[in-house]
């Protein structure tokens, strides 16, 4: 466990030895940009530690540390430069972190990461919550070996195969029907540690994003709708009434009791499902947990006073956590390389005059130059006076930027 500072890291200041107070970061993708952007907004210098020479949060940080996640010369130069270390990827090396955490406070710490890593891991830890969360997660069998395989209940079937670690971005997973098709699968997955889940009927996905600090003060966002095509999340929304209010309830206090049962240190996301019980509103089931900012908090840049990348900077740094005030409604547009491509496959530039043209828009690229299908390249937010408006703005910018995820509404 990485201790915390033994003072808040306070921005612009100098250190003992004269260099100014810096934040690092595990990872160079656009949540490591955005995490960079806040911390620099605040005063702080920053550092990056990530292999690619182009990436996101490299190009903008003061500092780029241009080495493996696990090599031992960057993460003592990442250590010797930073007053504290995050993370922008759970796959970060839990033994990185454990590293850094010797000399540096690191949040969120490895244990927390390494049941993140794995779905094994954090559907035991959402079941030993649950008691107190009150939500459980979607029934599961775990499947290491062939007489677990041969020993699945056939009440999974059917069910959603997925590797216990890598997967994101509905990667890693499989939908099976039968317990034929479950044990091909399983083979075509290599027969690595897996679970089944049973499908469940899927009223509607949400997810809640809490920051807790050194001393363990919480500081939560209402809960987002999130609506995914093909695996991956193309929208969010969020502002009140996007869902009944006693499952919004529900879901960010079983969010916070997640992160109190670890001792949980930055910013946690908790994603939901809503599923179809029979009841008015239908039920809740806990789905995964990400150990950082995440996609569906993006709206919380330019729909609220603080971003979760504010509160990711302040939690690591020791700093009071402000709670979170939302001022307008706001939908989130998820941008992927799609929208650069044309009916050929051949790259166009987004009619970027159009959108932005719109009232209410806000657009945030990651400084991506290569455009390529399912690649998050950016975002753009909508927000505006009302509900109803910034539902008619989302739709038109869907509409010129040929984005899926907005027909149902
Ligand atoms: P990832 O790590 O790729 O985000 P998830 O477990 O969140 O993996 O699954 C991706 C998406 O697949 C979910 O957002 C949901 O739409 C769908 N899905 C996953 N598990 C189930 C399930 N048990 N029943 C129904 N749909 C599911
Ligand atoms: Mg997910």
């Amino acid at each position: 466990m990485s201790a915390a500072p033994k003072t808040p890291i306070f921005p612009g200041s100098l250190d003992a030895a004269g260099q100014p107070a810096t934040l690092g970061v595990m990872g160079g993708g656009q949540l490591g940009r955005m995490f960079v952007h806040a911390a620099q907004r605040l005063g702080f210098f920053t550092a990056v530690l990530e292999p690619d020479a182009q990436s996101p949060a490299g190009l903008v940080s003061h500092h780029h540390i241009q080495t493996d996640y696990n090599d031992p010369t960057g993460l003592a130069q990442l250590a010797r430069l930073c007053h504290a270390v995050t993370t922008e990827f759970e796959n970060v090396p839990a033994e990185a972190l454990q590293a850094l955490a010797v000399t540096r406070p690191v949040a969120p710490g490895a244990a927390a990461v390494g049941i993140a890593q794995n779905r094994i891991e954090e559907k035991a830890h959402f079941t030993a919550c649950a008691d107190v969360s009150g939500v459980t997660c979607a029934p599961y069998a775990v499947i290491e070996t062939l007489a677990q395989l041969n020993a699945v209940p056939a009440d999974l079937l059917p069910g959603i195969l997925k590797t216990a670690r890598m997967g994101y971005d509905g990667k890693g997973q499989v939908r099976v029907k039968t317990a034929a098709e479950l044990g091909a699968a399983w083979g075509d997955l290599g027969q690595v540690a897996c679970v089944l889940e049973k499908m469940l009927p899927l009223k509607a996905e949400c997810s809640v994003l809490v920051a807790r600090g050194w001393d363990g003060r919480v500081v939560s966002f209402a809960p987002q709708r999130n609506v995914h095509v093909d695996g991956i999340l193309a929208v969010t929304h969020a502002y009140d009434g996007n869902m009944p209010p006693a499952l919004a309830t529900a879901a960010r206090a079983a969010t916070v009791s997640i992160a109190n049962h670890i001792g949980y240190v930055g910013v946690l996301c908790v994603e939901f499902f809503v599923v179809d019980d029979g009841s008015q509103h239908g039920g809740l089931i806990v789905n995964e947990m990400a150990p950082r900012p995440h996609n569906s908090g993006h709206y919380t840049m330019d729909a609220c006073d603080v971003s979760q990348f504010d509160l990711q900077v302040c939690a690591m740094a020791g700093l009071p956590l402000p709670a979170p005030r939302q001022h307008s409604p706001a939908i989130m547009l998820n941008l992927l390389g799609d929208v650069w491509l044309d009916t050929s496959g051949d790259v166009r530039e987004p009619d970027w005059q159009a959108v932005l043209s719109l009232p209410g828009t806000h657009l945030h690229l990651y400084g991506k130059l290569d455009a390529r299908a399912g690649r998050k390249m950016g975002h753009l937010n909508i927000t505006g006076p009302d509900v109803d408006g910034v539902k008619t703005v989302a739709r038109q910018a869907a509409d010129v930027l040929g984005l899926p995820g907005l027909d149902f509404i």
